[in-house]
Formats: C-alpha cells, sequence, structure tokens
C-alpha cells in the first residue's frame, strides 16, 4: 500500500456540507444551491434506498448519483442495507 503524508492546514477552518441517505431534494435543491456558490458536497448513499420514497420524500436514483458525481460532488458509502442500529 502507498502513502503519501499530506499537509493540510485551513487557518480560516473548513465547512463539510453532507447529506445523510440522500433524499432527491437533497441534490435538486441542495445541490444546486452549493453549485451556485461554486462549493460542493457530500452525498451519502445507501443503495439500498435508491428509487424508494421515505418520510422525507422521493429518494435518489441512479441517474441522480451520477449528475451529482459529474457536477463534482463527493458519493460517499452509507452501506448498501442502512441497517438500523
Ligand atoms: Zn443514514
Amino acid at each position: 500500500m502507498y502513502s503519501r503524508p499530506v499537509s493540510v492546514a485551513w487557518p480560516l477552518g473548513v465547512v463539510s456540507f453532507t447529506f445523510d441517505d440522500f433524499p432527491k431534494s437533497a441534490l435538486v435543491t441542495g445541490g444546486s444551491i452549493l453549485e451556485r456558490y461554486g462549493v460542493r458536497g457530500t452525498y451519502y448513499t445507501s443503495l439500498k434506498l435508491a428509487r424508494t420514497e421515505t418520510v422525507v420524500g422521493p429518494m435518489f436514483d441512479l441517474d441522480d448519483v451520477r449528475d451529482a458525481h459529474d457536477a463534482g460532488h463527493e458519493i460517499a458509502c452509507h452501506t448498501y442495507t442502512h441497517l438500523n442500529c
């Protein structure tokens, strides 16, 4: 395994915009706001939730994942089944 140390310093701090589970509105509304200001977010994706409806509304579909990636957002794995702990 290769590793390369990286020096990281953000003297003014850093803000991370993340979306858990990823309802469709997180990309359509939230993503467009982030993009308008030149920043990107992280979408925690649980693939079993794709194309489902939850209490927060319609969830993402695979086109949304592709669109988010193409727009420069980060796609993160939030397990496949989203086990309720
Ligand atoms: Zn979650």
